[in-house]
């Protein structure tokens, strides 16, 4: 099974719609512990790739990844912004093939190069409570053979746990760790959206 970046268009228009379906609750969250602009730095993000969607999906993937990160660069500031910049750039850099197993790989060193990039970790209460555990259940149920159908419902499941943990974490890394012991009890926005992003992906290779 192999996906290609004509996928991409979909993609974004699906994670645009779910984003803005959840706008209001997510800018509460950053508004609680950060600053209240993570919506709109991620949506500054996603209309910017919407605009380029139709250059990118005949690419192949080390060019349409090295594209959305430029793209990605260019478009948002924030903390966000920067560290999404990464990910997309690094996964340009180890993108090898279109496989399953091929992407999880990739997506590993990518999510490793924004643990350097942001000097953080899971359990610091940012969007890495999401994209690694994402990240490790990716690598084995491909290794696992599971199918993609399987695979996809597993990282739902994951990214909305680790959204939830970030709940009972005391922030030491980016804006909330300005609140100390203020930010326990709320859920960290960038976990949120990171989590959004992957049931959206998820529910558009699934259909
Ligand atoms: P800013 O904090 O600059 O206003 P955003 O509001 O767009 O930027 O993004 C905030 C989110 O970025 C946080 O909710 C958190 O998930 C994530 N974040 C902040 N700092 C880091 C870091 N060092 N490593 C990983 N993620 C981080
Ligand atoms: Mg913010
Ligand atoms: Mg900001």
């Amino acid at each position: 099974m192999t996906i290609s970046p004509a996928i991409f268009p979909p993609l974004i228009r699906a994670v645009q719609a779910d984003i803005a379906a959840n706008a209001e609750a997510v800018t509460e969250l950053d508004q609680a512990i950060g600053d209240g602009d993570h919506v709109f730095n991620l949506q500054r993000g996603l209309q910017a790739l919407a605009e380029q969607a139709d250059a990118i999906a005949p690419l192949d993937w080390p060019a349409a990844w090295q594209k959305i990160g430029m793209t990605v660069m260019a478009a948002v500031g924030g903390a966000s912004g920067s560290l999404y910049a990464t990910l997309f750039i690094a996964l340009h850099k180890h993108s090898r093939d279109s496989s399953v197993s091929g992407f999880a790989a990739a997506f590993a060193a990518a999510v490793e190069a924004v643990k350097q990039r942001g000097k953080a970790d899971v359990g610091e209460k940012t969007m890495l409570d999401v994209w690694v555990p994402v990240a490790l259940a990716l690598q084995q149920d491909a290794e696992a053979g599971k199918s993609l159908d399987e695979l996809l419902d597993h990282l739902c499941q994951v990214a909305a746990a680790g959204v939830e943990a970030t709940r009972d974490m005391l922030a030491t890394k980016g804006r909330a760790s300005f609140l100390g012991e203020r930010s326990l009890g709320h859920i960290d926005a960038g976990a949120k959206t990171a989590q959004l992003i992957v049931a959206a992906v998820a529910r558009v290779l699934k259909t």
